[in-house]
């Protein structure tokens, strides 16, 4: 596993560490959407640029269980 500075951030909300992991999917792609509900795995853009055909999608992110917030990072 590679490691980033974002297990570095802080919280932008209250300012505490940062809980490093993945936000995982399910199947399809992880996509960045501009709106709440989507149906299809086509609207939004993928966060990833190559799709692990083997493993659930994952994005590297961090949160804050007190707040319920998270960063994450992408490459496309
Ligand atoms: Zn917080």
């Amino acid at each position: 596993m590679h490691h980033t500075h974002i297990q570095n951030y802080r919280c932008p909300k209250c300012g505490g560490k940062l809980e490093p992991g993945y936000i995982a999917g399910q199947w399809s792609r992880l996509r960045w959407c501009l709106k709440e509900k989507t149906k299809t795995v086509f609207s939004g853009k993928p966060l990833k640029k190559v799709p692990d055909i083997w493993n659930a999608p994952t994005v590297e992110a961090a949160r804050c269980d007190k707040c319920k917030l998270g960063v994450f990072s992408y490459d496309n």
